[in-house]
């Protein structure tokens, strides 16, 4: 539950140190509000409720100069999650060791290196896992994962305009309308989405589930009858629906990308085709519904 999860206070107080090793600032003396050391760069990229990690580790090579973070708030899958990413990791340094110190001669062969002897080296990784024989631009010391509830806490992690890609890869779609405010996109989330995205940043998301994606749709961008509800509802002075019309609010942040931006975004692919729960749909030849919104500039103020 909520109460064993660990959150900083702001985000100025978050430790990623530990998260990302590889990217900690040489330059001790600078630490966080916490103490903790800093990075050299900003986590950039999340996904909310990422499960066993298939779309950051598709990713990692793709943008290996990105820091991405997975968000999940079940203790055992994260588990496994951290535990994948360090397999990983350590598989990149081993070969990257292999390929510095080439295959002994004859005469050495009994000699073993550092790497393979390393504690690290037998450390679980999935069949289907990528990186067990190349190394990949990145090592997959960019990806990280951290147990959160999303729905909660996400201000806390990141400040204004720090992000500049949320993915939301088959959310719980929470079928029955009482569990609706369970689901992880809405109005006032996406409000949170808005304030962590800077202005031109992507929120993807994809869906097996028709009615979420018209659910999302919904509520990402303004539908024809936005323009008759609200203040204006049930009243018959004719002012009402004009103001309703232009009044701004959460839906004016945000514009759906086009399928030609779609086609050429390669992260658009690994959403499609590299989450556990997308090979789920794969498998069982289930649809898949794309939409990913472009988060458009603050508007300006009066
Ligand atoms: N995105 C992954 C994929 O495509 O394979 C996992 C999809 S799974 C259906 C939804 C995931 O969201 C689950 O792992 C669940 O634990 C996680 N989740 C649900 N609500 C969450 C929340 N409020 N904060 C963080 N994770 C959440």
């Amino acid at each position: 539950s909520d109460h064993n999860l660990d959150y900083p206070i702001s985000p100025a107080h978050m430790d990623w140190s530990s998260h990302y090793p590889a990217y900690v600032d040489p330059d001790t003396s600078k630490t966080n509000l916490s103490g903790a050391r800093q990075l050299t760069k900003n986590v950039e990229v999340v996904d909310i409720g990422c499960g066993f990690g298939g779309l950051l580790v598709g990713l990692a090579p793709l943008l290996p100069d990105t820091l991405m973070v997975g968000m999940e708030i079940r203790t055992q899958v994260l588990e496994y999650l951290t535990s994948r990413i360090h397999a990983l990791r350590a598989q990149q340094q081993n070969l990257k060791n292999k390929s510095a110190n080439p295959a002994p001669t004859e005469a050495s062969t009994e000699s073993t290196t550092e790497a393979e002897t390393g504690s690290d080296s037998k450390a679980p990784a999935t069949d289907d896992d990528i990186g067990t024989t190349k190394i990949f631009p990145g090592n997959f010391e960019n990806i990280a994962a951290i147990r959160s509830n999303t729905m909660k806490f996400l201000p806390n992690f990141f400040g204004r305009h720090q992000l500049s890609k949320i993915f939301i890869c088959f959310p719980d779609p929470h079928f029955k309308a009482r569990k609706h405010k369970a689901r992880i996109i809405s109005e006032s989330l996406n409000a949170e989405y808005a304030y962590a995205l800077r202005p031109g940043g992507l929120l993807y998301t994809i869906t097996d589930v028709e009615e979420y994606h018209h659910w999302v749709l919904r509520h990402f961008l303004r539908q024809p009858e936005d323009a008759t509800k609200g203040k204006g509802e049930g009243e018959t002075g004719s002012d009402y629906k004009a103001e309703a019309v232009h009044a701004p609010g959460i839906k004016d942040m945000w514009e759906r990308v086009s399928d030609a931006d779609l086609a050429a975004d390669p992260c658009v692919r690994v959403m499609q085709f590299e989450t556990e729960e997308s090979k789920k749909v794969t498998r069982n030849n289930g649809k898949k519904f794309v939409a990913v919104f472009r988060r458009l500039a603050d508007p300006e103020w009066p």
